[in-house]
Order: structure tokens, then C-alpha cells, then sequence
């Protein structure tokens, strides 16, 4: 060490334990008068200053500040040539803002500009350290809106930041996840290999996905509502109960780990997205395979398209909605009759008699008529048309009830409309309006999706993104 070294050393060390030192002087002096509440607060912002002071110490004496030692360009890994031997940064750190110099160079073979300091700190060009930027995204996450953000931050972290700068800063960490499923996906469509798992194979894997509804910010009423999509998948043991003998007293398979994925992009687009989360979590390796929702025409081509594995499921409460409209179509809302009808029928799909159900649709949907060219989609005989002649016969392997009881397997997508549900309490809080195009709701789709994952990935992200820069050797 040398000498001059020795004396910046020496001067920390005095400095911070002077510090601490009045600072013990002054929680004594005003202990004996004080409340556990102004006591707190007062040791609170003592060891919020001691931390800074820490921080900068050590900082400081980092080995990447000698601006003599040779560093390596983070994309080439040439010399880089040192331009600033002291260039000085700014960084927003959980104990305030702080400052440290460091050198700072260019790469001239491939242009690469940085502080080979940053890069060891895992920050690069951020001014935000990953710890405060975690807590930030967090807070914007379960606030159910920037601003509440900003108040959890403020009163539970000692960060003051405007609802505006909350949201920046979720959004480009948003987009940063955004990016990497991007990636994810492009892998998978060109190598088609599945994903190595760690973990014995689940018994049962189920995926699901249901869409909900965003308000944007665009020109007319009528494209302003953009669906949003989630998507969960989940292992699960089996619960078999063939005997059970209505919907409420059959619970179907326990779902354990769920994972989300969602997305303001189309369905063809979050089919990719699901397949690789359902890739990442063994849904090839799982001895059962289920995709469980409701019959719509794009779920059935997601289904043949990116699960062709899967068996598919029909929503348990989907299917009987498609019964008791039809009975409406054919007897007339509120009657006794269409009452009777459907009970008669949604029994008799309990019981898996779906042809009896299809024969019975096709029956009633002639007596009231079919509809006519350019008759409303919405009409009832429209309605039990499609029922009778797509819905129920394109989802026959989908209504076998009974089998699904006997194996164990859930018939309802509950899980799924959930997550809608969870996720629409963050997307449709006091902001109201998302853009879609240039950022915003996709990005805090991305960050909810991670945060309410239940396999620890929050964690591991943030771990993973707080590590130093990997400079080739
Ligand atoms: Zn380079």
C-alpha cells in the first residue's frame, strides 16, 4: 500500500467514525425525552447517512478506479484506451444519491464506450442502482397504480420519486424483459429444441389462457379496448372422483406452481410465448398434458398450432353458458321451460352424453330456424346455430366430462380468468389509458407476468441482473 494510499485510508476511516460517532452523541442526548416513534425515525436517517458514507468508502477504493491498470472492451474484449482517468457518476442507490470517479475509455477497434468500473458493478450506464430499480418496479407493481408507487416507495423506502419517473423506470426494465422473451422465442421457432428441466416430470401439466380487457389511448371509442392475454401453466397431481356428482363437489387436479405469461400482442404471437414457458417448466416431459379453456375459434387453432401434444379441456363453466343460451334461444329468457331444458341437458353433459346434446341442438336450432344471410352474429338463432353445428361438435373430444373425472384432470380454467382478474386489478387501476404501440402496457404486462410468477423468478431475475458485466478474456 502506499503511503499516500495509507492517508486517504485513514482519513475514510476518521471521517466515518466521527460520523457515527456524533451521531451516537445525538441519539443519546435526545433519548432520554424522546418516543420509540422519534427515536426510530432518528436512527433511521442516522444509518442512512452512515450507509452513503459506507457506499462511498467503498466505492472509493475500488480496484477498477486506478486508471492505470489495463482493461479489456466489453464487446471485444481489446485494450480499451483510457480517454478520462476521474470521469465522475452519479448513481440514485438505496442510501441517496451518490457519487465516485472512475476511468472512463473507448474501444478503437469496435467503438465500445464505458467505465470498466460500472461494468464490475453490474450498473453500466444506468443511474439508478439495481437495488433501488427493484424496489421501484416492485412498488409500481403491486400499487395499483405510478402514483401509489411513488407513496410506497416514499414511505416504507426513503425514495422520493414522482409517479412519472416510477413509471420510466418500471417501463424500461418492462422492456427489457419484453426483449428477452423476444429472444426466447425466436430460439425456439428456429431450433425446436425443447428446454433442458431439472426436476423429476410432472405428473400432470396444465396450461390455460383466457383474455381480458385494456383501455388504450387510441383515437375512437371503438378501438380503444385491446384484449390483453394471459396465459398461466401449472403442474399438478390428479385428483380422481368419478362419483362426484356436480361441478361445485368436483375440485379436479391441485394445482402447485403457477407461472404467467401476457401480452397485448396476438394470439399467434402468445402461442409462441406459452409454448416456451410451457417448455421451460416440463410440459414435455409431464406424463399428462392438458390445455384447459374456453372453445373460441382462436383458443382451438392455439391449441393445434403450438399443443398439438395437449389434450384439450373445454372451461366446465364456458360449456354450460353455451347450454343455457341456447335453451334462452329456443324457449325464451326467464321461461320455465328453457329452465327445465337446461338443467335436463347440463346434467346430461355431466354425463358425457354429448351426441344425445348435439342431436338435441341440431333439433332445436331447425324448429326456431336458421339464421338468414347477413343476420346478426348476436341473434339467437344465429347463436344456437353455431352451438348446434360448430361449438359442441368442434369441441367433441374437448366435453367427455366423465373420462376427465375418472383421470383426475380439472375441467375448469378458473385458474386462468384469475389471473385476468389479478392482473386487470394493475392494468386497469387509475391509469386508464395504455399506449400500446410505443410502451407501456406491454412492458408492465412483462413485469407482472414475473412478478406474479410463483417459481422464485423475481428473485432470480434481479439476482441475475445485479451481477458484474461479463468482459471477454
Ligand atoms: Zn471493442
Amino acid at each position: 500500500m502506499t503511503a499516500s494510499l495509507i492517508g486517504v485510508v485513514y482519513e475514510q476511516k476518521t471521517g466515518y467514525l466521527s460520523q457515527c460517532e456524533k451521531n451516537l452523541e445525538k441519539i443519546l442526548e435526545g433519548s432520554p425525552t424522546m418516543s420509540l416513534e422519534d427515536l426510530e425515525e432518528i436512527v433511521m436517517q442516522k444509518k442512512f447517512e452512515e450507509g452513503r458514507l459506507l457506499l462511498e468508502i467503498a466505492l472509493s477504493r475500488h480496484p477498477d478506479r486506478d486508471a492505470t491498470k489495463v482493461q479489456k472492451c466489453l464487446s471485444c474484449g481489446r485494450i480499451l484506451r483510457i480517454q478520462k482517468d476521474a470521469q465522475p457518476k452519479t448513481v440514485r442507490s438505496q442510501f441517496g444519491e451518490i457519487e465516485y470517479k472512475r476511468p472512463y475509455g473507448v474501444c478503437d477497434r469496435c467503438g465500445q464506450t464505458g467505465a470498466p468500473m460500472d461494468w464490475a458493478l453490474g450498473i453500466g450506464n444506468a443511474k439508478v442502482s439495481v437495488g433501488v430499480t427493484q424496489k421501484v418496479c416492485h412498488a409500481a407493481v403491486i400499487g395499483r397504480s405510478f402514483g401509489d408507487g411513488a407513496e410506497i416507495l416514499a414511505e416504507h423506502s426513503r425514495l422520493e420519486y414522482s409517479a412519472k419517473h416510477v413509471r420510466t423506470i418500471a417501463e424500461g426494465e418492462g422492456q427489457k424483459l419484453v426483449k428477452e422473451r423476444e429472444t426466447a422465442v425466436e430460439r425456439f421457432r428456429q431450433l425446436k429444441t425443447p428446454s433442458v428441466v431439472s426436476g423429476p416430470a410432472p405428473m400432470l401439466f396444465v396450461v390455460t389462457c383466457d383474455g381480458g380487457r385494456v383501455q388504450t389511448r387510441a383515437e375512437t371509442q371503438d378501438s380503444r379496448w385491446k384484449e390483453d392475454k394471459i396465459g398461466v401453466v401449472y403442474d399438478a397431481v390428479p385428483q380422481p372422483k368419478p362419483e362426484a356428482d356436480s361441478y361445485d363437489r368436483y375440485e379436479g387436479a391441485r394445482s402447485q406452481t403457477k407461472t404467467y405469461v401476457a401480452t397485448m400482442e396476438p394470439w399467434e404471437s402468445f402461442g409462441w410465448m406459452l409454448r416456451v414457458e410451457a417448455e421451460k417448466r416440463g410440459y414435455l416431459q409431464a406424463k399428462a398434458k392438458l390445455l384447459i379453456a374456453d372453445g373460441a375459434q382462436h383458443i382451438r387453432t392455439l391449441k393445434n398450432d403450438h399443443f398439438p401434444e395437449a389434450e384439450m379441456i373445454l372451461d366446465w363453466p364456458h360449456a354450460t353458458e353455451h347450454l343455457s343460451a341456447s335453451s334462452k334461444a329456443a324457449f325464451g329468457e326467464g321461461t320455465q321451460a328453457a329452465r327445465e331444458w337446461y338443467e335436463e341437458y347440463r346434467e346430461l353433459l355431466w354425463k358425457g352424453k354429448r351426441d344425445e346434446i348435439i342431436r338435441e341442438l341440431e333439433r332445436l336450432s331447425k324448429k326456431i330456424g336458421f339464421p338468414e344471410k347477413g343476420e346478426s352474429d348476436a341473434s339467437g338463432r344465429a347463436m344456437l346455430y353455431r352451438n348446434a353445428y360448430s361449438y359442441f361438435p368442434n369441441n367433441y373430444d374437448a366435453i367427455d366430462y366423465p373420462r376427465f373425472r375418472s383421470k383426475g384432470w380439472p375441467i375448469g380454467s378458473g385458474v386462468a380468468e384469475g389471473a385476468v382478474k389479478q392482473f386487470a386489478l394493475r392494468m386497469k387501476g387509475t391509469e386508464k389509458f395504455w399506449n400500446v404501440s410505443e410502451s407501456g402496457a406491454e412492458e408492465m404486462l412483462a413485469l407482472c407476468a414475473l412478478y406474479h410468477s410463483e417459481d422464485d423468478r423475481w428473485k432470480c431475475y434481479w439476482k441475475a441482473r445485479a451481477k458484474p458485466y461479463d468482459v471477454p478474456a
